[in-house]
């Protein structure tokens, strides 16, 4: 493609001294797993993020896992999620042995909507933990928990995930369950996990972290740069961002009609623009939970965006040309458009 959807290369090139030099200083320090430079990096976002704690784990997967298990969750418990994010926020509930119990999103922000959760608190009686899976997480809640994947704002190179709290007993839990349920080595308190974050993902995160409120604010950039230009397009639907919020755009996903959604998503393939459906199948809807007895329809808002969200390419380096290009295609694809398309 030759726009690429994220480029991660781009991003390497212009913090490539700063990354090798904290690479070298782990690899010279020989200290690979935990240790003084994955503190550093926790202290560090904890203060970013204004949270007392923060416990550096393997991935935003067993973050979400170590998390509810350290919040006591386990089986028969239920706990309420959205059906519109990626898998590993139900499977982090399944894998505690818990039960998903899914609520309708919000159609313009696709967050958990906050009404029909209050609905469903008033008719279920059995303690339920709400995971809404949202933006910049930080201290609210008993837990937040982070994701480092590569291509997310704040990217390892590789897998890596936290969890941030203000509850002490949660952060000890974690840090035990993280390390095999030991506090003390060889002496285990409980059935852990090996889940630890590595110090040379820790040192990369330490620079990238330094960058970060940049990246975000360019990323702001992008976003305006694209909304000027496909302001009131037809059939097109851009992001929103309430009034006193922010968005960080680790996404920048359009709304489009169903039927055209794929034909422009072909199109820009056709012209060398790369672009992505995050996601195409709700959670409710997943082979995995078919035991859960959902059906198609009882989450409307959520199976309508997976016919009609666009990713479009977002990264902090893109030019304003680039941005002019795609939204230039979008716009010739919507205007030669045949009723077919609809
Ligand atoms: C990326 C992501 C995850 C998964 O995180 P990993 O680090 O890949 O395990 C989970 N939930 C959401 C909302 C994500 O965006």
């Amino acid at each position: 493609m030759d726009i690429p959807l994220v480029d991660l290369k781009a991003q390497y090139a212009a913090i490539r001294e700063e990354i090798d030099t904290a690479v070298h200083r782990v690899m010279e320090r020989g200290e690979f797993i935990l240790g003084s430079e994955v503190e550093a990096f926790e202290k560090e976002m904890a203060a970013y993020l204004g949270a007392k704690y923060a416990v550096g784990v393997a991935s935003g997967t067993e973050a979400l896992q170590l998390a509810l298990l350290a919040c006591g969750i386990g089986p028969g418990d239920e706990v309420v999620t959205t059906p519109f994010t990626f898998i590993a926020t139900a499977e982090a509930i399944t894998q505690c042995g818990a039960t998903p119990v899914f609520v309708d999103i919000d159609r313009r922000t696709y967050n958990l909507n906050p009404q029909k959760l209050a609905e469903l608190l008033q008719r279920k009686l059995s303690p339920q933990s709400p995971v809404p899976s949202h933006r910049k997480v930080g201290s609210i809640g008993d837990a937040g928990c982070l994701s480092f994947f590569p291509s997310k704002v704040l990217g390892a190179y590789g897998d890596g995930g936290m969890v941030m709290t203000n509850n002490r007993e949660i952060a000890e839990k974690v840090k035990m369950l993280r390390n095999h349920g030991c506090r003390e080595k060889y002496y285990h308190l409980l059935p852990g996990f090996n889940s630890r974050l590595d110090a040379l993902q820790a040192a990369i995160l330490r620079v990238k972290l330094r960058h970060v409120d940049d990246w975000i604010r360019l990323r702001q950039e992008k976003a305006s740069c694209y909304a000027q230009l496909l302001e009131g397009v037809d059939g097109i639907e851009l992001p929103y961002v309430g009034s006193g919020s922010e968005h960080v755009f680790n996404y920048y996903t359009i709304r489009v009609r169903a039927l055209l959604r794929d034909k422009l998503r072909e199109y820009l393939s056709s012209q060398g623009i790369a672009t992505a459906i995050y996601y195409p199948l709700s959670l409710h809807l997943q082979e995995v939970y078919r035991s859960l007895g959902y059906q198609p329809g009882d989450f409307p808002e959520s199976e309508r965006a997976q016919e009609e969200v666009l990713s479009l390419p977002m990264y902090p380096e893109m030019s304003e040309e680039e941005i002019e290009r795609i939204a230039k295609e979008i716009k010739n694809k919507i205007e030669t458009r045949t009723e077919s398309d609809w």
